[in-house]
């Protein structure tokens, strides 16, 4: 049976959060598959959730299906129940956009970002009908491949993976294309020839690992002459080369991240020993400042969002930070957007960072210290000091965060008791320079040893002993009064399996798929018993892959080149032992670790001219850059290291130089001398910061006008259907907002520091239920004609929500919800009726109208509570020979779920009435009484 959306439809029904899988979501990209020559499934092996958050996946989206002859779709891991019910009805894996199955695309691209999504990527390919082995699949299978960190060591995965990209996607990927289409679609080996020719791509099937008799790998060789015996990344020298994104896919999900997330810039070269990313992603690449700022109102309009993440590895240390967030917030302050940053490290807090971030995040802070004593913080090459960690917690305790939460690593190499210790008392420390009000909780992972970085030859601590080290650090926290929370023991010793796996870990990892193992990352999920089983099955012994490695040993990744060379991780490894830090060649010197052509690959930062190593790109920036500098930092002053250095080099203080008509097009006030010389005098706050991020009350999304009260309040009938049935209450919530914000509907807020939109909406609809008659009261802080606001509305609704009717209602009347008394729904018994029409159905029907009470079992937040049912129906009968109506109360207790009902009535499973259609026709207003409406 093919896979419509009918079918699709019947079984979302039965599974938590449908809307995982409607692909209904704006922005989505609709083209018709028979026009295009190749079809791309963009593959994440995660769930919804966490797949839609993430960017690399967008921008390739994006990328793709900019070309006329390619169609990129979606293609997500199902959670288990709705992979249960695919299989329990033989269907297949398929895209959101069209429902193709995965079999039917040409080319499958799956992002690796985490070594506990391997059992679902076999399970993705699997339920899409792709043979697993890339040895058994024929020409007309897809070509399989993959990207991503993950990518730096797919050994693991050597067995099913077609073929792998290294490094960065957006231009690789267009080649990719441009082989496949090329291939005359015979032979896949002549396929996977070209694709090897493509810099950066990898295809594991020419690789071939030797080992002695040992069981110590010895070599990895190509098994012909012409293939290179080191695959080199592919690198974008210049992320302004780079198209502008244009498609954004907004959710109708709550997902992960919703808030677009803007790149400001990729790599990092702090040089964090542990750390992959810093070393596969180098060098530091920035973006122009004025790109970010394109990007951001292109996001804010195509989307409607409140939220904006300026995205990197560490995006405090972008050259650009302070102007950039000070411009956003001025050019965004009237549509209440905010702008957050998503990871910042200790040492580049500068209390201005901290003032914008206020605004955004409420409730708690997370810094990571990752090592707790200085000793192993210049191991791991972490270059805050302790008292600079205990000032940046005292300033956001200051700012008002009453929760913080601290990033810690156990299991370093060398770590030793007193280090361990060392977590638990800077924690208390931390914890000392807020009020008693104040709560700091100390998270705590261990750590992986991961390829391509210094610490890749180092030993991972195994289940045992990350328990003990657990346990100690629970005693040591428990007595000063914090809070522990430590990450699974058993997830991240699979981490470190498959982290520094070889090929040999295929056979185990699919052993333990066929076992039943899934979402491996997810604790409630994880199956370390079947794991084992895998483990014992395949002759496997886990310990070794968290062993170390000796330093001349040939390791499974070796033949792919993260761009740093083996001889200077050594030398990093060496310095780590000697707690030597390395300068970050971004501020101070190159120290040639071979990422850098200096042709075409080079550091790229936006900075003032002469102040840091790399070349020169900021000469448009120079200007306000300059006026940054001249403000040397006050006694006791907190500012990032690199900018102290830059301070130095600068010209002396007391120049004036006026702000770049670049980053702030209508110079605020406080950018005046006056105002430079006023903030200089301030102790704790250098004037750079200062005025770069200007002060609170001109950063804030605050502005005057927007506080206006409502002056007209319309009222939205709204049809629900199709798809859009599987929105949620909570997300439609969202979805509305967002449509509000891009139809620029001139919505109220609610007063106070966190201001709201203010809408109101009628009583949530059963996620899966159809409606004619939902109702929403949107305020208004300019009077609009209702037919207008629809107008603007109903073209930035999503398929299945539009409008049906509007009307001005007087401000103070009463909510929707407060003036609704009952509802009719309409539900389709075609699915129930026997041989003989239904009859059963009436004599259950005539049976529960007799009754004076009907106690059924009620599902509420709480858990189920018995409750009378019969006096909440008012009319429940059969219409026409295949459909039902009931009309229900409701009323300030609520009501009942019309599905609900009738399995109590019926004496069905509620999965069974759960299925089936079901519409609300009518609300009755005032009078319950349906025959009086
Ligand atoms: S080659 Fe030099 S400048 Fe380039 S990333 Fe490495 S250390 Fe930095």
């Amino acid at each position: 049976m093919p896979f419509d959306r009918q079918t699709l439809e019947a079984l979302l029904a039965r599974v938590d959060k449908p809307g995982r899988y409607l692909g209904n979501e704006r922005g989505a990209i609709r083209k018709d598959p028979s026009r295009v020559r190749m079809r791309f499934a963009l593959a994440f092996p995660e769930v919804y959730e966490i797949a839609q958050s993430h960017l690399g996946l967008q921008l390739l989206y994006d990328l793709l299906n900019r070309r006329a002859d390619v169609y990129a779709e979606r293609v997500y891991a199902p959670w288990l129940d709705f992979e249960a019910l695919l299989r329990e009805h033989d269907q297949p894996l398929v895209s959101l956009e069209t429902l193709t199955p995965l079999s039917e695309f040409h080319v499958i691209g799956f992002s690796l970002q985490y070594e506990l999504t391997y059992t679902n990527l076999l399970m993705m390919l699997d339920l899409g009908g792709v043979p697993l082995r890339t040895a058994e699949r024929a020409p007309r299978d897809p070509l399989v491949i993959a990207g991503g960190p993950c990518a730096f060591n797919p050994e693991p995965l050597a067995d099913f993976l077609d073929a792998v990209l290294l490094g960065d996607g957006e231009q690789a990927i267009d080649e990719i294309c441009d082989a496949y289409l090329a291939w005359d679609q015979r032979d896949r080996t002549d396929l996977l020839r070209a694709l090897s020719r493509i810099q950066g791509i990898y295809v594991p099937r020419f690789y071939e690992p030797e080992y002695a008799t040992t069981g110590r790998l010895v070599a990895v060789r190509p098994t012909s002459p012409g293939l290179p015996p080191l695959v080199e990344k592919r690198v974008v020298p210049d992320l302004n080369t780079l198209p502008l994104q244009e498609t954004h896919v907004v959710p109708n999900l709550k997902v992960v991240h919703a808030r677009p997330s803007l790149e400001v810039m990729r790599g990092c070269v702090k040089g964090c020993r542990f750390c992959q990313a810093g070393y596969i992603y180098r060098p530091l690449r920035e973006r122009d400042p004025r790109r970010v700022l394109a990007q951001a109102e292109h996001a804010v309009a195509v989307t409607g969002t409140e939220d904006l993440t300026l995205l990197s590895l560490s995006t405090g240390d972008y050259s650009c930070v302070n102007p950039v967030l000070t411009d956003l917030m001025n050019r965004f302050a009237a549509q209440r957007v905010a702008v957050s940053l998503p990871s910042t490290r200790v040492d580049s807090l500068a209390p201005a960072l901290l003032e914008q971030i206020r605004r955004v995040r409420k409730t708690g802070f997370t810094l990571a210290p990752e090592a707790g004593s200085q000793r192993m913080r210049d191991i791991i090459q972490k270059e805050y000091s302790e008292e600079e960690l205990i000032e940046a917690a005292r300033q956001i305790f200051s700012l008002g965060w009453r929760s913080l939460k601290l990033y810690f690593m156990i299991g370093l190499p060398g770590e030793t008791e007193a280090d361990l210790a060392g977590i638990a008392d800077l924690s208390a420390k931390v914890a000392a320079a807020g009020s008693r009000r104040c709560e700091v909780t100390a998270s705590v992972s261990t750590f992986v040893p991961r390829p391509h970085t210094p610490f890749q030859w180092t030993a991972q601590i195994d289940l045992a002993e990350t328990e003990a080290r657990q346990s100690f650090l629970r005693r040591e926290l428990h007595r000063r009064g914090l809070r522990f929370k430590w990450h699974d023991a058993g997830a991240s010793f699979l981490e470190g399996i498959f982290s520094r796996g070889d090929r040999r870990l295929g056979a185990a990892l699919l052993a333990a798929y066929r076992l039943g193992c899934r979402f491996d990352g997810w604790t409630d999920a994880c199956r370390f018993d079947l794991w084992k089983r895998a483990f014992a099955e395949t002759g496997i012994e886990p310990r070794d892959y968290l062993r170390r490695r000796y330093l001349d040993e040939v390791l499974p990744w070796d033949h792919l080149s993260g761009g740093v060379s083996k001889a200077f991780l050594q030398t990093e490894l060496a310095r780590a032992v000697e707690r030597k830090l390395t300068p970050d060649c971004s501020v101070e010197r190159c120290t040639y670790c071979g990422a850098c052509d200096f042709t075409d690959v080079r550091n790229v930062t936006y900075h003032v001219k002469g102040a840091r190593g790399g070349e020169h790109r900021g000469k448009i920036i120079d200007n306000w850059a300059q006026v940054t500098a001249n403000s040397g930092p006050q006694p006791g002053s907190w500012e990032p290291r690199g900018w102290h250095r830059l301070q130095a080099r600068l010209p002396s203080r007391g120049q004036k130089i006026a702000a770049s008509p670049l980053l702030s097009p209508s110079p605020p006030p406080h950018s005046s001398p006056a105002r430079v010389e006023e903030a200089d005098g301030r102790a704790g706050l250098s004037t750079a910061d200062e005025w770069l991020s200007a002060s609170s009350d001109a950063l804030a999304p605050t502005g005057a006008a927007h506080q206006a009260p409502a002056r007209a309040r319309v009222r939205l009938i709204y049809r629900k259907c199709g798809r859009a049935r599987f929105i949620g209450h909570l997300e439609l919530v969202d979805v509305f907002s967002r449509a509000f914000r891009r139809a620029r509907l001139p919505v109220a807020y609610s007063q106070g520091h966190h201001a709201k939109a203010r809408f109101r909406f009628g009583p949530g609809l059963p996620v899966g239920a159809e409606s004619d008659c939902e109702v929403i009261d949107v305020y208004l802080a300019e009077p609009l004609a209702p037919e207008q606001v629809a107008a603007a509305l109903a073209a930035q609704l999503p398929d299945g929500l539009s409008i049906v009717e509007t009307t001005a209602v007087p401000l103070r009347e009463p909510s929707p919800d407060t003036q609704m008394t009952g509802f009719r729904y309409r539900i389709g018994l075609a699915s129930l009726l026997n041989g003989n029409g239904g009859a059963w159905i009436d004599e259950r029907f005539t049976r529960f109208l007799q009754l004076p009470r009907f106690i059924m079992s009620k599902r509420t937040p709480g858990g189920p509570r018995d409750i009378d049912a019969r006096p909440l129906v008012m009319r429940l009968e059969r219409t026409g020979s295949d459909a039902a109506e009931i009309d229900l109360r409701f009323g300030p207790t609520g009501s009942v779920k019309p599905t609900d009902l009738l399995a109590a009535v019926l004496e069905l499973d509620a999965a069974v009435t759960r299925a089936l259609p079901v519409r609300k026709t009518h609300c009755f207003y005032g009078a319950a009484d349906p025959q009086a409406s």
